[in-house]
């Protein structure tokens, strides 16, 4: 679509063109609705069809088994910060433990210290958020009552290749930045969260994969619409959800499946689009300056620094008026952030590099 910037935000971010457009037609009327998405009521059975679909999606890109549920949930990631331990670690004396890799396992270290003991497993705090760490670095307590991390720091551009933790002590991973851009062992974890507004759709519904086992043991003293139990036993509709939102997630799981064709090939993607940003830093003379640690580079998020903010605000600059839309790092550490998300295409992160080259050369 040339009317429109290629859009390398952090989120909400791009979306496939072929999924904007079916969107487009949905505003109108959506297919078999007679009616538009934006007054389809809940409790349709049009609308159960669509999460059933969206959660048979999901199912099958992780490759979980039947004994998990999928919910889709509000109150976006932050609210999986505090669900999680109350759901999990209220009334505990045994500390769950968490990581500390960056700014958003940071937002979710207080939210569970309001419900119960936690135990900073590790932290990038001395290194700056430079890297993540080694095995030898790690030791789980296996008296946790879970261990919760964030597979991808979306500020940082920090990215775990491996899965963590012990496998006697349940698995909670905030993968909102990395969710559904590549296969994996996610039956490892005992509970995922990702809030839709990166890989999967618009702001306003949070996906939510947990297994029976762990809804089990919950906290059963909790308002409704916080309890996990209550929203997997409504389906989601615990009360009016984002219908529009979670179409858009069964739309953008509908083209993952049959488009792009799975998780493998959406990585094989993603990977090509790293590629061509990461070797622009590394064949820049020091130009661009990685901000993560080799080993653990984002393949989502690619965050970068110029030689000062001058040039800095220069690049940001030139990059808006070319219509590379969204570049600038986050507000908590400045510098230049280039998200590769799902949505966006090759063609587009090889526009980048390109402007990224003239840029440089111009400015030397
Ligand atoms: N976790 C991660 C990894 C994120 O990137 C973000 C936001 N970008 C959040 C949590 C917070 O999400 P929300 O705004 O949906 O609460």
């Amino acid at each position: 679509n040339p009317r429109n910037a290629l859009n390398f935000s952090g989120g909400p971010g791009a979306l496939a063109q072929s999924v904007l457009q079916q969107v487009q037609e949905a505003i109108q009327e959506a297919p078999g609705a007679g009616l538009s998405i934006l007054g389809v009521s809940h409790r349709s059975d049009w609308f159960a069809a669509v999460v059933a679909e969206a959660e048979a999606n999901v199912r099958m890109l992780l490759g979980l088994p039947a004994d998990y549920r999928i919910l889709f949930l509000q109150g976006g990631a932050t609210q999986q910060f505090s669900m999680v331990p109350m759901s999990l670690l209220s009334g505990s004396t045994l500390a769950a433990d968490y990581l500390h890799t960056g700014y958003w396992s940071g937002k979710a270290l207080p939210e569970a210290r309001r419900e119960g003991p936690v135990r900073t497993v590790w932290s990038g705090a001395d290194c700056g958020f430079a890297r993540l760490p080694t095995d030898a670095e790690l030791d789980f307590a296996a008296d946790a009552p879970y261990l919760h991390y964030v597979s991808n720091e979306t500020v940082e551009g920090l990215q775990f290749d491996r899965v963590l933790g012990r496998d006697d002590v349940p698995r909670i991973c905030d993968m909102s930045s990395d969710f559904l851009s590549a296969p994996g062992d996610y039956e490892r974890f005992a509970l995922i969260y990702a809030h839709a507004q990166k890989n999967l759709g618009p702001a306003g519904v949070t996906v939510v994969a947990v297994k029976e086992a762990l809804m089990a043991g919950m906290q059963r003293d909790l308002p409704g619409f916080l309890d996990y139990r209550a929203q997997a036993d409504a389906h989601s509709i615990y009360n009016t959800p984002p219908v529009f939102a979670i179409y858009v997630v069964m739309l953008v799981t509908r083209w993952l499946r049959d488009d792009i064709g799975g998780l493998a090939a959406m990585d094989a993607i993603n990977r090509k689009k790293a590629a061509l940003l990461y070797r622009a830093l590394d064949d820049s003379d020091g130009f661009y300056r990685g901000r993560a640690a080799r080993a653990d580079r984002s393949r989502m998020n690619v965050a970068f620094n110029l030689p000062d903010a001058a040039t800095e605000r220069a690049f940001l600059q030139q990059a808006e008026a070319a219509g590379f839309s969204g570049l600038a790092g986050h507000r908590s550490v400045g510098g230049v952030r280039a998200s590769l998300y799902n949505g966006l295409e090759i063609e587009a992160a090889a526009k980048l590099v390109e402007f990224m080259e003239g840029f440089r050369l111009q400015w030397r």
